[in-house]
């Protein structure tokens, strides 16, 4: 049985853009060291998101993970809420939380930033440390996160109204109206009731960062993953900056890594990254590592950060890890969780290219470069991320 390494690059796989000269991000960047698994090993796609499901972090990671999403995604909160390992009852309704910025509540209102200006994690929590001590109470409690990211747990929320509430993620709606969304809350009075109230709670801190209100999405029930290594067989761990992939991680029982430094964009530590697939390489059998700031510059709309994102994805995990463990006899698996395509600052529902390296696998075609247009031009499409695990799993000789 060979160990399994599985890198994914959040949000990598994009769409040609005219700036790039019709290329995408992907096939704009230098990779070396994607190319040369492009070279030697088997190329393909995986419709990791399942049709008729959101296009999310959460959906896609856990497909990856091998987890089929149609039975067992409940929402992004519950993952996140598994992620700080949060005590909850079966009959909790558990909410994302965003702190964003929009430009008002008035009808024309829309959503300038999603993310607050990627606001600072320390005053962050003093808002939510101010917004449970202000709004805290037998039914709503809030739990700060990093960064804009934070939860919101509803008591006996499971069969409340607010259960079947169809919120947008704050991500899909960058400069878009949010009239649909205010008419959703408004549906609920003590919802409102709470966004309205954490507005005026958030005054005092506008000097000091963007937010300027709350958005709850994402909500459900809490989140029952079989264990990763009974299921699997594999033992299994998680590196990620990200609080969902790594409460996907520790809700399937794997052994969730904590990287100091890891920030989720640009100037996060990949050296510890790296340091700790190493680590864990030296006992367990499989690493799935993650890095998210692809995903953050599509985005951002922004195809140079993309492509530096890309770029030292390439350079400071992939290159470091072939350098110390090229030579193992283990399996390589590299791939991106969805699209996020620069011209949409959104997640799409494309399948994912993929490439699986390991000695013994003949490389089924003659590709020189890892991208989207190569991937596809193989002819393989996985019909999703069970599918995708399960070969792997059979490549590298662990039966599931
Ligand atoms: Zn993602």
């Amino acid at each position: 049985m060979k160990q399994l390494l599985v890198l994914v690059a959040d949000g990598m796989g994009d769409w040609p853009l005219e700036a790039l000269g019709n290329k995408t991000p992907l096939e704009a960047a230098h990779t070396p060291n994607m190319d040369f698994l492009a070279a030697n090993g088997c190329m393909g796609t995986c419709q990791t998101v399942p049709e008729g499901m959101q296009p999310g972090s959460d959906v896609a990671n856990m497909a990856l993970l091998g987890y089929a999403p149609e039975t067992y995604h409940t929402g992004r909160g519950p993952i996140e809420a598994a992620a700080q390992g949060l005590e909850l009852d079966p009959d909790d309704l558990v909410w994302r939380l965003n702190l964003v910025t929009v430009s008002g509540y008035d009808h024309q209102a829309t959503m300038l930033d999603y993310s607050a200006g990627h606001m600072d994690t320390k005053v962050a929590r003093e808002i939510i440390t101010h917004l449970q001590d202000q709004l805290g109470d037998a039914t709503f409690t809030f739990y700060p996160g990093i960064q804009y990211r934070h939860l919101l747990v509803q008591k006996k929320g499971r069969t409340a109204p607010e259960a079947g509430l169809s919120i947008n993620p704050p991500h899909d709606i960058t400069d878009q109206p949010i009239a649909a969304d205010l008419g959703a809350y408004a549906s609920s009075t003590r919802l409102m009731n709470l966004l309205t109230r954490a507005r005026e709670l958030m005054a005092p801190w506008s000097n000091r960062c963007a937010a300027n209100a709350i958005w709850p999405w994402g909500q459900g029930t809490p989140l029952m993953l079989p264990g990763f290594e009974s299921t699997f067989g594999p033992r299994g761990g998680i590196i990620s900056a990200v609080d969902l992939v790594k409460g996907l991680g520790r809700a399937a029982g794997m052994e969730v890594m904590e990287i100091p430094g890891a920030t989720g964009f640009l100037d996060t530590n990949y050296q510890g990254k790296v340091d700790a697939a190493r680590m864990f390489l030296d006992q367990g059998d499989y690493v799935y590592l993650h890095v998210e700031a692809p995903d953050e510059c599509g985005h951002m709309g922004d195809p140079a950060k993309k492509i530096q994102a890309i770029e030292d994805f390439d350079a400071k995990v992939l290159g470091p890890l072939l350098q110390s463990h090229g030579q193992r006899d283990m399996l390589w698996v590299l791939t991106c969780d969805h699209f996020t395509p620069i011209a949409r600052r959104t997640h799409t529902t494309d399948p994912v290219p993929f490439v699986i390296h390991s000695a013994g696998i003949t490389p089924s075609h003659h590709s020189t470069r890892f991208d989207e247009a190569q991937a596809a031009r193989t002819g393989l499409l996985l019909d999703g991320g069970p599918t995708l695990m399960a070969t792997i799993l059979d490549w590298a000789g662990w039966k599931a």
